[in-house]
């Protein structure tokens, strides 16, 4: 029904990937979960996996090597915080070293424990990828039209997207 279709703005694509190392070494992978479901050009993906991915059909394979800042950002000595447990799930359970959620403004973002006090937490605000130029391998599985629905959120609905 969707066959045929090229990546564009406003598509929902599905997508499988595997992020490689620069020793080769697989850092994260959906291939044997969900696939990831996107509406395209809405920033759910890197920018510049967004951009690689325009203009292709379902089946097409991509590999990329982003380097830091086209990845996940350098490495900062400097960016961390010390925030109070409320706003941490099960922050009693955490150890240092151990990634957790982290509700912000901005959306769920993951931090690593650097610190466990009594009534605070210090984290390492750092994406858990920061600082490493990565290699993706990403496998376009299929491109569709976006509901009117999913325009109007901005992100795409039904399996492995937004479920409400
Ligand atoms: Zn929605």
């Amino acid at each position: 029904m969707s066959e045929g279709l090229l990546v564009a703005k406003d598509r929902v694509i599905t997508v499988r990937y595997a992020i490689r190392g620069a020793d080769g070494t697989e850092v994260e992978s959906n291939r044997e979960g969900e696939p990831f479901v996107s509406l395209h050009g809405h920033g759910s993906l890197l920018p510049a996996i967004e951009t690689a991915l325009d203009g292709k059909a379902s089946g097409e394979r991509l590999n990329l090597t982003l380097t830091p800042d086209q990845a996940f950002g350098e490495h900062r000595s400097d960016f961390t915080q010390r925030i109070s447990k409320k706003y941490l799930p099960n922050p009693n359970r955490l150890k240092p070293g151990e990634q957790t959620t982290l509700q912000t403004r901005e959306g769920p973002r993951t931090v690593t424990v650097i610190k466990v006090g009594g009534k605070v937490v210090d984290i390492d605000l750092n994406h858990p990828l920061a600082g490493q130029t990565l290699e993706f391998d990403i496998e376009l599985v299929s491109v569709r039209e976006a509901t009117a629905e999913e325009l109007a959120h901005g992100h795409a609905h039904g399996p492995g997207g937004h479920h409400h």
